[in-house]
């Protein structure tokens, strides 16, 4: 596999399965945008490892639930890179509850971040992408979006919504060279799980057929394949990276 000469943006690149992806698009050998909303240390830090793999590699803050802030993203990566070949939207928060006690604010900050974040990326990024005819847009939905999960309503709805998102996009860019494709992971080790109560943790290792949490690396391998030139006659497609708990 060769990225050599594309110019990856990732979403949330500076933390967890984010960071991951851009190592493996580096060592793919593409350039890369860190995108990060409060971890400029870590984006820089990322960046810097991409670099060392012998790749040119930014870092730009940006709020994806902010439409402006997210054109802003894209016009840097096409400012700083020169243009965006690949979008892996990856930023994603939980504010996890049971139905009867969820706020408002927790359901709609949720969706704000998961689901309009990557649509306001795919749309700053869908116009340079078409004028080049070529794109590659994966997008980091969650088993939690196929199955539902007690506790996560409104993340649920986000990663279902972005499997139902992607689908629509994929079929309206595949005839521009742009694929869409989701990856689903399961239960990944990050910040993200690491704050699951131990119950829940052990009750999570239970449904896992692999028995035993999912690596960051793992998941960037799958997106890492979907970027590929190789791939493109593959679009609308969900990758569960899961250990078989999905299935
Ligand atoms: P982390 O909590 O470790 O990282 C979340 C990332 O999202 C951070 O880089 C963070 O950046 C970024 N982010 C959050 N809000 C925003 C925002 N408004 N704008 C830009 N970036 C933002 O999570 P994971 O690495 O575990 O998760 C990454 C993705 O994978 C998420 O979409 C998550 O839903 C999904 N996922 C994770 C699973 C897991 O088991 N870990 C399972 C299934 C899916 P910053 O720190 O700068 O705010």
């Amino acid at each position: 596999m060769s990225l050599a000469g594309k110019r990856a943006v990732v979403t949330g690149g500076g933390r967890g399965i984010g960071r991951a992806v851009c190592l493996a698009l580096a060592a793919a050998g593409a350039d890369v945008l860190v995108n990060y909303s409060g971890s400029a240390n870590a984006a820089e830090a990322v960046a810097a490892n991409c670099r060392a793999l012998g790749v040119r590699a930014v870092t730009c803050r940006a709020d994806v639930s902010d439409a402006a802030q997210a054109n802003e993203l894209i016009a840097a990566a096409i400012q700083q890179l020169g243009g965006v070949d690949i979008l892996v939207n990856n930023a994603g928060i939980t504010r996890d509850g049971l139905l009867l006690r969820m706020s408002d604010a927790d359901f709609e900050a949720v969706l704000a971040v998961n689901l309009a974040g990557a649509f306001h990326c795919m749309r700053a990024a869908c116009r340079p992408m078409m004028k080049q005819r070529f794109g590659r847009i994966i997008n980091i939905s969650s088993v939690v979006g196929l199955r539902g999960n007690a506790g996560q309503a409104n993340y649920a709805a986000s990663k279902a919504g972005l499997i139902g998102m992607s689908k629509s996009v994929a079929k309206e860019l595949a005839g521009r060279g742009i694929t869409v494709n989701c990856v689903a992971p399961g239960f990944i080790r990050t910040a993200m799980t690491d704050a699951l109560a131990e119950p829940v943790r052990e009750k999570l290792l239970g449904e896992i057929p692999a028995a035993r949490l999912g690596e960051a690396e793992e998941v960037a391998a799958a997106v890492a394949f979907f970027a590929d030139e190789a791939a493109g006659y593959l679009t609308g497609q969900v990758l569960c990276v899961d250990g078989g708990m999905a299935m």
